[in-house]
């Protein structure tokens, strides 16, 4: 670019020739939703800085690095949102969506953190999310599993993607674990981002990704040893459930997600084929979050899904199936042609609303429409010439197979791609 302005860093554009992907895999999360009767939520990408403080918690990634924060003009603090849940919690609470009733709910759009961009880590990246109101599980846990478990299945991933399950437990049990983790980790070499969270959020350190840490992090205290009987079963009706689903998982002690608000039921999506981003999907329940926002005691549970991730995960697998953008092409041999292509498009849109039909702006010779009509795509070429004026038809040349040129009126026309697309 002339000025030397580039996109900003960490941050990508989606061209053309990617949407296909997009569309594949929106498509699918978004009638899964529907399907398990998940009602979609928009979010504003802005927020007040003190929600992601307050709900995530100051002593976070997130919060400490992550943010994107700026001061408005009129004084106040906002930031582009680092992620849904805590903005979720917002919407339900400012709306009175808790009142007397459980909400099931779906999102997704952009979210901004300022890391390290890598292959699967982005300054802006897109989750979908799905959040559960007023449920206090484990079959909704199940439930939101089972979303997930599927759409691995009819996007041929299932063998490559596995579940990591654990249990935080309650607040107090977690306390219990708090200073037995103090005590242990005293006892360690400890980074420089350890160090400082040894007494503000010890558990974070069994989220680092340091590796000098990940030795002792192995060998750290369980914190399934510190659950009373409530949450253990908790816990153990809920991997009974995805066993008599099917569902194949691990317990994994050291999945304790990057933020505070967390109780029981944390699970991750994995997969081994994206180098270190491996984590495709991560989730869990979060019974304290509506009442640390000033709302009424309910449990909550939920989940998000890295898009790009899961995006790249089926581009390198070559899972995403070929999508066509363009069904038929209109070619116009001369002027008064061209300008009956118009109209012919437009009939051809009222009859089959759902076809995609291109027509050929910008003039130029019949062979070099032609050629554009190949390029497009398209499975016909449908041509006015001369011939075709004089005696009210349309002449269909197939593109991509081996068929007759064949002359047909309006009706027959329509008729005929009816048929050929299955429209
Ligand atoms: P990670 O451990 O990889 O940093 P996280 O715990 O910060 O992930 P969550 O906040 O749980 O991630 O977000 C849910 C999902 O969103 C992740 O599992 C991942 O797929 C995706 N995700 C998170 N951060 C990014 C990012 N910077 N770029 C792309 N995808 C991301
Ligand atoms: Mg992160």
């Amino acid at each position: 670019m002339s000025l030397g302005i580039k996109v900003v860093k960490g941050m990508k554009d989606t061209l053309p020739e990617e949407m296909a992907a997009w569309y594949y895999v929106e498509g699918k999360l978004k009638s899964l939703a529907l399907a398990y009767g998940y009602q979609e939520i928009r979010m504003p990408i802005l927020e007040q800085t003190e929600l992601f403080k307050r709900a995530i918690g100051e002593i976070t990634d997130i919060v400490e690095k992550e943010m994107y924060t700026f001061t408005d003009k009129g004084g106040e603090s906002l930031t582009l949102r680092p992620e849904g849940t805590a903005q979720s919690v917002r919407l339900v609470l400012e709306n009175s969506l808790l009142r007397n009733q459980s909400q099931r709910l779906w999102y997704q759009g952009p979210m901004f953190r300022r890391e390290n961009p890598q292959k699967g880590r982005y300054r802006q990246f897109y989750q979908f999310g799905l959040e559960a109101y007023g449920l206090p599980g484990p079959d909704v846990d199940v439930e939101q599993i089972l979303i997930m478990a599927r759409l691995w299945k009819e996007l041929g991933l299932s063998d490559k993607i596995a579940l990591q399950l654990n249990s935080l437990g309650t607040l107090p049990e977690r306390a219990q674990y708090r200073e037995a983790l103090i005590q242990y980790f005293q006892g360690c070499a400890l980074d420089e981002d350890s160090q400082r969270r040894l007494h503000t959020n010890p558990m974070r350190i069994l989220d680092s990704k340091h590796p000098m840490m990940q030795e002792s992090i192995q060998k750290a205290p369980n914190l399934l040893e510190f659950l009373g009987k409530d949450s253990l079963a908790h816990f153990e009706t809920l991997q009974s459930m995805l066993k008599s689903h099917g569902v194949a998982f691990e317990v994994n002690p050291r999945i304790v997600r990057g933020l505070d608000y967390y109780t029981h039921t944390v699970y991750e999506w994995v997969t081994s084929h994206l180098g270190s981003q491996g984590t495709v999907c991560a989730g869990g329940r979060y019974n304290e979050l509506v009442s640390l926002m000033g709302g009424p005691a309910t449990p909550a549970v939920g989940f998000a899904l890295g898009m790009e991730r899961l995006l790249m995960l089926l581009i390198d697998n070559q899972l995403i199936p070929a999508q066509r953008f363009v069904d038929v092409y209109v070619v116009g041999d001369g002027e008064v042609a061209q300008a009956k292509a118009f109209l012919l498009a437009e009939t051809l849109r009222s009859a089959l609303p759902t076809l995609r039909v291109l027509t050929n702006c910008g003039g130029g010779s019949f062979k070099s429409q032609f050629k554009r009509a190949d390029k497009s795509g398209a499975l016909f070429a449908l041509i006015l010439g001369a011939n075709e004026l004089e005696n009210n038809t349309v002449s269909i040349k197939a593109l991509r197979e081996e068929m007759p040129q064949a002359s047909k009126n309006i009706e027959e026309t329509i008729d005929f791609l009816r048929q050929k697309l299955s429209l």
